[in-house]
């Protein structure tokens, strides 16, 4: 059995209590909202922090707001549930909802919230192992080693960003917010992941997610899907998050984003363009699907083979661009 090592819990009640203890503690605390990522990552020996900053407390960082017209204000300690059963989110951002329902499991799910799935840990196969497996391969560059035994070459982690939601909110142009003892700031939410899976969020270990803003669903048309071993639960090894504005049959706007493909989500910028200013045809379809597929470059560290992978992001991305096409 593996167990948690030990570790002091702290459980402020604002948000201003979070910042002062993480600053006081630095890089011995770590933020922990459900643990569901946390805690088997302890287990595990990947994270060892000696205190944790626990944030279900804070009442600011729970709850959902807003509505179609006038965007949405998610508080990060809100669990994913919570968020799979909202009207509003589940009628008119249907692409955020089935990112979320597609989570692991309902059991998961009440716990899990959408603040750490947004700043999940990085994966791969040479990581997601215990400490003796990972001991007995002279462990790898994303935890105690210096090696990356997917691409021994490699100067940066090539861990994959495996987060549902991560893909999608950049698809939808949210933005993060951010807190610390050094003030608070808002960020774009694609200017929070960094292709480095070591240090995959451009965040501070020291700042706290404390909301999540949604754009008016105005137009926006959205969906996700999700390539997985079981269908019941599992992390995506490829994820489509794709969101359309149309006026008549005219495609005006595209957002078309990879995940788990990388180690942050992946902007498909030319695939966009070629659907834009047209309207949503199988050819127009057809070559978006294989511009996006030439960007996708799964590496050989998560499930299912590598090549195979990439094949799917055509038939994964056709598929989720049918979804939205105007009846
Ligand atoms: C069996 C299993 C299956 C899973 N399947 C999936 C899946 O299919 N898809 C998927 O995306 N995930 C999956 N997960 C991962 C995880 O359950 C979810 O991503 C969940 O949403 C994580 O949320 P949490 O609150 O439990 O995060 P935690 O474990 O509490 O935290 C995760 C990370 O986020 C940081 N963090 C959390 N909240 C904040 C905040 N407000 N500000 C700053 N940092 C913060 C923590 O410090 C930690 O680094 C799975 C997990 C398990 C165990």
């Amino acid at each position: 059995m593996m167990r948690l090592p030990r570790f002091r819990y702290l459980a402020p009640r604002t948000v201003r209590e979070a910042e002062r203890m993480l600053a006081g503690e630095g890089p011995a605390a770590m933020v922990v909202a459900g643990g569901t990522d946390l805690y088997p990552n302890m287990k595990r020996r990947h994270q060892m922090p000696k205190v944790l900053v626990g944030l279900r407390r804070i009442e600011r960082l729970h709850g959902i707001k807003g509505s179609r017209a006038g965007g949405m204000w998610i508080g990060p300690a809100t669990i994913l549930s919570d968020l799979e059963n909202h009207t509003v989110l589940r009628e008119h951002y249907p692409g955020l909802f089935q990112a979320i329902h597609s989570i692991s499991t309902p059991i998961l799910r009440n716990m899990g919230t959408i603040g750490g799935n947004v700043c999940l840990d990085t994966r791969c196969n040479y990581y997601d192992q215990n400490y003796e497996w990972r001991r007995a391969i002279n462990f790898c560059m994303k935890c105690d080693g210096d090696v990356c035994w997917v691409a021994p070459g490699s100067d940066v982690c090539l861990a994959v960003s495996s987060s549902d939601t991560a893909p999608m909110l950049c698809a939808m142009g949210a933005r993060i917010h951010l807190a610390s003892e050094d003030g608070e700031r808002a960020i774009e939410a694609k200017a929070l992941f960094r292709r480095d899976g070591i240090h995959y969020l451009t965040k501070r270990p020291s700042e706290i997610l404390t909301g999540i803003e949604i754009p008016p669903a105005a137009r926006w048309r959205s969906t996700y899907r999700k390539l997985r071993r079981r269908e019941a639960f599992d992390f995506p090894v490829l994820g489509v998050a794709a969101c359309l504005k149309f006026e008549g049959d005219i495609v005006t706007e595209a957002r078309l984003w990879l995940g788990a493909v990388s180690m942050a989500p992946v902007e498909a910028a030319e695939a966009q363009a070629a659907l834009v200013g047209r309207p949503l045809t199988d050819e127009s379809m057809e070559e978006a699907a294989r511009l996006a597929y030439l960007l996708s470059k799964p590496l050989d560290n998560t499930d299912f083979g590598l090549r195979w992978r990439k094949e799917m992001t055509r038939h994964f991305v056709v598929e989720a661009l049918r979804e939205l096409r105007p009846a």
